[in-house]
């Protein structure tokens, strides 16, 4: 008898079919006796409609009141869960973030949980019910409500599994566990039997949306057990763990990660002299949008270009600011793209082998795809290309780094 806590995703919990088959499934991990408590998210696309109902209200909906509206979402899915597992013989009980008490900052749309009182579920958990927990939700100190930013049922399910002590937290998905890269862009993308901590934020921070950031870091830092399963078929899925140091042969990659959501600005002919960078970055930082990758030139003429990327949905604001520095340190002119995408290497083999940014940079060549910018860390390369190049550039990357699946 263990005790789980186990979060469905959107996408498994779309139809009230899927609802249904979910509180099948659960029945079924009761029955043989282990403690449950579970994580929903919105059905798939509510929280989407909902950002949409509230665009066409105001431009500039309140922070505080769109987490009010989008909270709903896993509010309904919590109801309709409990319903049918009690329909089906299941005792359970449905709490949204502020009635467990999940406290976390104020925040709101990007909020951080505090603390957790889990002595309602504890009690619930005693008296043999089955706890469903609203995802992505949180109250401050205040009483107001908060969510914890896009995919955040994933932190949910792993601060609540952190809380009770849980022996492991299985987060249910559309995909059977964390694949080499996303399954939907290279067809045969391997499943991963386990992956370390490290290289799972570090592919989460690249962009595989498969996991919440903040929820590896909380797994990682509490040391929860964590697992990705596919919410119908049966399996192992991924787990994601610590560092294996007894494989005496680490992959050197593990896997490949992408961000779409890219975009880059330039300023060109900036006077070189001390303190540029922050005044260049300090207003872009101002306005609260957060900057990536950095590449300073020097040019020869004791003038400089400063390039840095931002997420594509901050790049007019960002280009704004830049303008206006541009003017303010008499700079030659502020160029953009945005129509850029970040792929990435990762893996913690990287650490003891040379040559594998040589091998990234080849293939690529190869395929005759220009970088436009390079980063580099211990456990991974990321380069910046044009969007238009994005799957041959992962799946020439994918095939020479040995990670195709056996055909
Ligand atoms: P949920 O609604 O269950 O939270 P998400 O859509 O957030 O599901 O995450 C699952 C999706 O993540 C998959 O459908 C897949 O396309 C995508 N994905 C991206 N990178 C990976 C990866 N490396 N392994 C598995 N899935 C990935
Ligand atoms: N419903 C929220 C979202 O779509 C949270 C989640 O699904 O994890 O981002
Ligand atoms: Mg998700």
């Amino acid at each position: 008898m263990a005790l789980l806590v186990q979060k469905y995703g959107g996408t498994s919990v779309g139809t009230v079919e899927k609802i249904l088959g979910v509180a099948q499934k659960i029945k079924a991990f009761r029955e043989k006796g282990d403690d449950l408590v579970i994580v929903v998210s919105a059905m798939s696309g509510e929280t989407n409609r909902m950002l949409a109902l509230a665009n066409s209200i105001t431009a500039e909906p309140s922070i505080r009141e769109m987490d009010v509206l989008l909270t709903t979402g896993e509010q309904t899915t919590i109801a309709l869960l409990s319903m049918a597992l009690n329909d089906a013989g299941c005792p359970a009980v449905s709490y949204t973030g502020g009635q467990v008490k999940i406290l976390t900052d104020s925040s709101h749309g990007k909020a951080r949980i505090r603390e957790i009182d889990e002595s309602n579920i504890k009690a619930d958990l005693a008296a043999g019910k089955v706890v469903v927990v609203a995802g992505f939700q949180g109250v401050d100190e205040q009483g107001n409500i908060t969510t914890l930013g896009r995919g955040g049922s994933d932190t949910t399910g792993v601060a609540l599994a952190a809380a009770l002590k849980a022996d492991e937290c299985q987060i249910y998905t559309d995909v059977d566990g964390v694949y080499t890269t996303d399954p939907r862009v290279v067809t045969n993308a391997r499943r991963m039997e386990k992956v370390t901590f490290e290289e799972m934020l570090e592919m989460a921070s690249l962009g595989s949306k498969v996991l919440q950031i903040r929820a590896v870091e909380f797994a990682g830092k509490y040391n929860v057990p964590l697992r990705v399963l596919h919410s119908v078929k049966e399996g192992p899925g991924t787990l994601i763990t610590v560092e294996d140091n007894s494989q005496m042969e680490q992959p050197i990659i593990s896997g490949i990660a992408f961000n779409r959501d890219e975009a880059k600005l330039t300023i060109l002919g900036v006077p070189d002299i001390p303190g540029v960078a922050s005044r260049i970055l300090g207003p872009i930082s101002a306005i609260n949008v957060e900057v990536d990758m950095i590449v300073q030139n020097v040019g020869q003429d004791n003038t400089t270009d400063f390039t840095f990327t931002v997420n594509r949905t901050e790049y007019d604001k960002a280009k704004k600011a830049l303008d206006l520095v541009c003017i303010d340190l008499g700079a030659r002119e502020v160029i953009g793209d945005n129509s850029i995408v970040k792929v990435s290497i990762v893996g913690v083999g990287m650490r003891s082998h040379a040559g594998v940014a040589s091998k990234m940079f080849d293939t690529l060549a190869r395929e005759s795809i220009n970088i436009l910018m390079i980063s580099t860390s211990e456990i991974k390369i990321s380069v910046v290309v044009d969007e238009k190049y994005l799957e041959l550039a992962v799946r020439s990357l994918h095939t020479e780094f040995d990670l195709d699946a056996d055909a």
